[in-house]
């Protein structure tokens, strides 16, 4: 029999088609297949209309080995995943009048009507067989084809994940090819081309797939590797990923759901350090930022947002003739705001941030974008100027993650001062 290494899953509702909506059934039928090592290389979403879902069953019967639907398995008229098997397989749909009488006599033993539209559910292509749903009345239908397998689960989670639990992961699993193992490493501070070129001549070995993704919080590669077992699958992970940490350095910040915020917690608590903020042009993000972490009260003091510019002297010290000097926008400027904030509150550590988020405000020698962010210790302040690119809120989360970054790497150095 053919192994099952790859599968495509289609979720199939018009109402998933909206902005907003998401396909949280793929998402964990994709969870749960990769634990198979069953690894998902296709998710299409479709309306509730017959034909088109037929096109997409066999385009995925060609991308993946095992084909999931979920939805328009109901009784109503625009559930339509039946048919549409039905169709895509070229086989006609036939009622199951065994099923269909068990069901009129659940619904009249309930006292419930049965509507001849209920018998709908009863009905499956030719030689598919039913996968039971212990949970609601429309029951699963599963189809072999050419080795292949296409399974139609309900849209409703739970029931969709009990039918998943008690009837396709045993057959899955049976047909599986070992594990996959997947472990996601943090990057901060770095261009994502700098990081591709540093290790390009790792992806794909050690038979792990690597997949280079920029976020907002930095950069991210996606590990994936296929073993025998979980236990190999692991172990070729955790292979490539100290290769990736000798190259990397610092710059790795941590793996999977580690946040940055996580890693300067993680950071100051071990160096023992304490922090505090004054933020103008991010105006508190980076106080909300650290303080997402929870037990942040062991480290994080408190913040300031000195966001006037009159305000700048009297919430943070900064002298009120450098703001004068030499503008609110400035390295001094940012500088005092993390000496200031740093005194004011005892913490080890000051961050100052103050820069032109626009879209107006800018000027030719200080355009949109322009950021100082300064971080002060007891013996040195360090600063840096950085000129974003992007919208008003990208420049701010830019700097935020920026100034996060370099708190976590100050907070790992042996002298933090
Ligand atoms: P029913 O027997 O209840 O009619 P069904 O198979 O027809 O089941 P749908 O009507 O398509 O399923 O969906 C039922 C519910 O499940 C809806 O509330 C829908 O929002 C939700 N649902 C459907 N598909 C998904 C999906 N891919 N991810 C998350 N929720 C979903
Ligand atoms: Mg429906």
């Amino acid at each position: 029999m053919r192994p099952l290494r790859t599968a495509a899953l289609i979720a199939v509702g018009s109402e998933l088609l909206r902005p907003g909506r998401s396909d949280a059934n793929g998402d964990w039928l994709t969870e749960r297949l990769g634990r198979l090592g069953i690894e998902v290389v296709a998710r299409t979403i479709v309306g509730d209309d017959a034909a088109r879902t037929a096109t997409v069953i066999v385009a995925a019967l060609r991308a993946g080995d095992l084909v999931i639907l979920t939805g328009g398995l109901g009784p109503t008229e625009d559930d339509r995943t039946r048919e549409a098997l039905a169709r895509a397989l070229g086989r006609p749909l036939e009622r199951d009048a065994e099923r269909e009488e068990r069901l009129r006599a659940m619904f009249e033993s309930r006292g419930r009507t049965f509507r001849p539209m209920q018998a709908r559910q009863t009905d499956k292509p030719r030689g598919a067989e039913w996968v039971d749903n212990p949970l609601g009345t429309a029951p699963g239908v599963l189809c072999r084809r050419a080795g292949r397998l296409v399974i139609a689960l309900p849209g409703v989670p739970a029931e969709m994940r009990r039918m998943f639990e008690d009837s396709v992961a045993p057959l899955a699993s049976a047909r599986a090819m070992g594990a996959l193992a997947r472990r996601a490493l943090k990057i901060g501070g770095r261009l994502e081309a700098s990081v591709d070129e540093q290790l390009r001549d790792l992806y794909g070995t050690r038979g792990v797939d690597v997949t280079i993704l920029a976020g907002h919080e930095g950069i991210e590669l996606q590990l994936a590797a296929h073993g025998a077992d979980a236990e190999h699958a692991r172990l070729a992970l955790d292979a490539l990923e100290r290769e990736i940490a000798d190259r990397l350095g610092d710059d790795l910040y941590g793996k999977d759901d580690e946040t940055l915020p996580v890693a300067v917690g993680r950071a100051l608590t071990a160096a023992g350090l304490s922090v505090a903020t004054a933020e103008s042009c991010t105006a508190g993000l980076l106080a909300a930022a650290l303080t997402e972490v929870p037990g942040s009260s062991a480290w994080f003091r408190g913040g300031v947002v000195p966001y006037a510019d009159d305000l700048k002297p009297v919430l943070a010290d900064v002298p009120v003739e450098v703001v004068a000097r030499s503008g609110a926008v400035s390295e001094d400027v940012a500088r005092a705001l993390a000496e200031g904030v740093r005194r004011r509150t005892g913490a080890s550590l000051g961050v100052g941030i103050t820069g032109i988020a626009g879209p107006g405000g800018g000027s030719a020698d200080k355009p949109v974008g322009l950021v100082h962010v300064a971080i002060a210790g007891p013996a040195r302040t360090d600063h840096w100027r950085l000129l974003h690119v992007g919208d008003r809120a990208l420049i701010r989360r830019r700097s935020v993650s920026f100034a996060l970054d370099r708190l976590r790497r100050r907070a790992s150095e042996r002298e933090a001062g």
